[in-house]
């Protein structure tokens, strides 16, 4: 989204050093002290005064703007090499990278699972094949690395004996049920 701009800003109060943004004021009582003159923004193509000789954009929302350009840009351009190093990070600092994941997941898990099914849903939607292409992969993986998954699967269900043990009981009643009626 990109924000129109009415009028031109007022620079009256803008310091001449561009280095120095933290202490640019914009205030519409005082006297302007100097004029960098008009353009064109990069970004929203409004008209707006300059408070510097080399501004492109016209606002801080334009600025914003420009900098996600110029940051998915360069996401597209090193995909490869983002990729890498966050292998790199992570294979380096696996315990810390685990524990925030945790701790993320933990205080987050009920709107992760809903976006996991969302997107679940929506793939599905899109691609009716990948359902099957998905189970193909898993049961390869699963194959591929038994004694791993049969591993995993007995400690998930020491942890969680209790809660499987009581969806299995509803299932098996929830059928029950319905092949009685
Ligand atoms: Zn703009």
């Amino acid at each position: 989204m990109v924000k129109i701009k009415m009028k031109p800003i007022n620079v009256s109060n803008t310091t001449l050093s561009y280095k120095a943004r933290r202490h640019r004021k914009f205030d519409a009582k005082q006297a302007k002290r100097h004029n960098f003159g008009k353009a064109h923004c990069m970004i929203c193509d409004e008209v707006f005064t300059k408070y510097s000789h080399n501004v492109l954009v016209c606002s801080e929302e334009c600025q914003r703007e420009k900098r996600n350009a110029y940051d998915r840009k360069y996401h597209e351009k090193n995909h490869e090499k983002i990729l890498a190093k966050q292998r790199k990070y992570r294979g380096d600092n696996r315990e810390k990278v685990n524990a925030a994941q945790r701790k993320l997941y933990a205080e987050n898990s009920e709107k992760i699972k809903a976006q996991r099914r969302a997107r679940y849903h929506a793939k599905k939607k899109k691609d009716p094949e990948w359902i099957k292409e998905e189970a193909a992969r898993n049961r390869k993986y699963r194959e591929d690395n038994r004694e791993k998954v049969n591993a995993a699967q007995r400690k998930l269900y020491a942890k969680n004996s209790e809660k499987i043990k009581a969806q299995k009981r509803a299932r098996y009643h929830a059928k029950k049920k319905q092949e009685e009626e």
